[in-house]
Parts: C-alpha cells; structure tokens; sequence
C-alpha cells in the first residue's frame, strides 16, 4: 500500500491554518517543518514533490547519505537532533539551520567551521523550559547572556529559541511551557536582540504551540507516519 504524502501533507497544513485562524495569528505566520528522521530518501522525494521544501534532521550520516541521494531537489535541511562535538563540522557544511544548539562550545565550533562560501547558518538555542535534570537545552536563567554570545560570531545568524516540553496530556498543560519560551523570546528582544523564532510544537501538540506563538513547527509522524 502506496502512502498518500500529498494528502498528509494537505491534512498537516489545514492544521496549521485552522490554528493560524482560531487564535488570531497572521496567515502563513507558522513554517512547516517536516522531520524525516529515520525515513528513506524516497519518502521525503514524494513529499517535497507535494510541495514541502523544508526538511529536518537528527542524525548527521543519515542526513548526508539521503542529501546525497536528494541532491537534484531544491531543499532546506535543518539540523534538529543533538549535537556532538564531532558531528559540528558536517552541520556546519551542510545544513541551513540548527535548532538543538545546547552549549556555547558548539556555536562556536559551528560559526569557526562554517563555510565562508555559505550564508551565516541559521541558530535557535535549545531550552530545558520544564526544566527536567535528563534533558538538553539551556536553563532560562543562562539563556540571555548565552544569546548574546552566540549573536555576536559573525558566521552565525541567531533567529530564536527551540524546547522539546514535556508531554501534557490537556491542550492548556501543552499551553504552558510554550507560553515559557515565548515569554523568555520576548524578555529577549525586550533586551536589545531580534530573535524572530520560535521553533517549537510537533505532531501532538501543534495546535497548543500556534496559540502560543510557534513560528515553526517541528511534524514527523502526522507526515512520515510511525517510526520504526
Ligand atoms: C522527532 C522530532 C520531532 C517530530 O516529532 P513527531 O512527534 O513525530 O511530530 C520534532 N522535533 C524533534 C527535535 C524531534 O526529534
């Protein structure tokens, strides 16, 4: 059985619009970002001919193998999953963006490695905004004077916050943490940067991210279907 991706891809974007609408946000003010992870090359070729551009990653070996396999396609590649201090060099060569910058070390590797053939990659710092001890991510105590650091290297462009909250099981609980990092972006700005991001909500809780200010959404399975 054949999967409908051009139909999934129409499902996820009413979403998007029909939560764009209900909580008075401008249209097209939220970007799709399709998280690919762990799918084949063949898949994400079905859905940008759908017409998704936009691809996020986890893994840098399985991201270069499918761009690779991708490479006549005109696509954006984000860098979503955690970064080891080994794997910044492919980021930096190879991405547009990275969303799960979760130590200054890494911007700085990242700004020393990116290629000056390249734009300024584009950088959302991670927050731990539940504050869990297991889980990546800036604590928002830190995060202002980390900004301003990661905003100063020259071959990085930092746009905004990323957070992964911990799963809620009622569309006010969802609410919450994302009203945490779009409170922290707008202390932020208040303070003299321009952080025009906020990469957070996923197939679960979308809706409750849009309602609280999502910029991007980060879908997987609602697109790709369940991972193996
Ligand atoms: C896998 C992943 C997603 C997508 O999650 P779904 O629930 O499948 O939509 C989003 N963000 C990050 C950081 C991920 O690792």
């Amino acid at each position: 059985m054949s999967i409908d991706f051009a139909a999934r891809l129409q499902t996820v974007l009413a979403r998007i619009h029909d939560a764009e609408r209900r909580f008075q946000r401008p249209v097209n003010s939220v970007r799709l970002l399709a998280v690919s992870k762990t799918h084949p090359a063949n898949a994400i070729a079905a859905l940008a001919t759908a017409g998704q551009s936009c691809f996020g990653e986890n893994y840098l070996q399985e991201a270069l193998d499918k761009m690779a396999e991708l490479r006549a396609l005109e696509l954006e590649w984000h860098f979503i999953g955690p970064i080891q201090t080994n794997k910044t060099r492919g980021i930096a060569e190879h991405f547009a963006w990275a969303h799960s910058v979760d130590r200054v070390k890494t911007a700085e590797r990242l700004n020393a490695q990116r290629p000056a053939t390249l734009p300024p990659l584009n950088i959302c710092l991670e927050i731990n905004i539940d504050q869990e001890p297991s889980k990546h991510g800036f604590d928002e105590s830190e995060v202002a004077h980390v900004a301003r650091r990661v905003a100063a290297l020259p071959r990085l462009r930092l746009r905004g916050l990323m957070a992964i909250p911990a799963p809620a099981s009622d569309f006010d609980g969802q609410r919450q943490p994302f009203a945490r990092l779009r409170e922290l972006r707008d202390r932020l700005n208040a303070e003299g940067l321009a952080l025009d991001t906020l990469s957070m909500g996923m197939s679960d809780d979308l809706e409750a991210a849009i309602a609280e200010g999502a910029t991007l959404v980060r879908i997987g399975t609602a697109l790709f279907g369940h991972r193996a």
